[in-house]
């Protein structure tokens, strides 16, 4: 690190938990961030001024203007444009020493395990099911840990899924596919109140920081929050013994 990333970066470093090792650890890290809508705008900003060295987004869809109330990457100057490219330029802003890439079509499974096989570390900022147990799939056959967020209404939940951890479930364990629990709910029918989605957004961004630079424990089990009452709630969450996705391996 030169003088420059030495004091852009210096509140981080003065934590005993990140230090200066800890801060390299974050700037030679590669993140995958699918999704950079309501979650994904929050991580991405975050995650590129806190140091993460390569920060890789996906989006597929255009900036509209229903999406301004919460997806704070994106300006009135990007309606239209694509979300991950518009996300790119905003994180630029705060830190041009990150290097950012931005794929602009969605990610099918081949393309998954391409983009995988190149990062530490994945966070799902998606609003689909189908893609959710895609991004899961693609993370237990690499090994990488995948950091979960989902807002909608008034209700957020994070988890943390690590392949590295023998005993940890994945999200198909939380979430068995084909058992009523797939039922669609996106923001685009059921609604989102702002500041939820930056919430769960920094939660992911913190627990992201906390995996690559090497800080305290990592997230276990799945975290829920009610907005309407301010309640944060934990559960453990057991790994699935006949889970599709990761039974027998791990
Ligand atoms: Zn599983």
């Amino acid at each position: 690190m030169n003088d420059e990333a030495l004091l852009r970066y210096s509140r981080q470093i003065m934590l005993e938990a990140i230090d200066i090792e800890g801060q390299e650890r974050l700037l030679a890290s590669r993140v995958l961030v699918v999704g950079a809508g309501g979650l994904g705008s929050p991580v991405a900003l975050y995650l590129a001024a806190a140091g993460v060295g390569r920060l890789t987004l996906a989006d597929a869809d255009a900036v509209e203007l229903s999406n301004l109330q919460r997806q704070i990457a994106h300006g009135m100057a990007d309606l239209q444009r694509n979300k991950a490219c518009s996300a790119r330029d905003s994180a630029l802003a705060l830190n041009p020493g990150c290097d950012i890439r931005a794929i602009e079509s969605h990610l099918d499974e081949a393309a998954l395990d391409e983009v995988i096989a190149d990062v530490d570390l994945v966070l799902d900022c998606t609003d689909r099911f189908s893609s959710r147990y895609a991004i899961n799939a693609a993370c237990r056959r690499a090994g990488v840990p995948l950091v979960s967020g989902a807002a909608i209404r008034f209700s957020g939940q994070l988890a943390v899924f690590d392949p590295r951890d023998p005993a940890a479930p994945c999200y198909a364990c939380l979430y068995p596919p084909g058992e009523g629990g797939d039922e669609e709910l996106r923001c685009a029918e059921n609604g989102v109140v702002a500041p939820l989605v930056g919430l769960i957004g920094c939660f992911q961004a913190l627990e992201a920081v906390k995996l690559l630079s090497g800080a305290g424990t990592p997230h276990r089990g799945l975290s829920t929050f009610d907005g309407m009452t301010g309640q944060w709630r934990h559960f453990q969450v057991p790994r699935d013994p006949a889970c599709p996705v990761c039974a027998g391996t791990g």
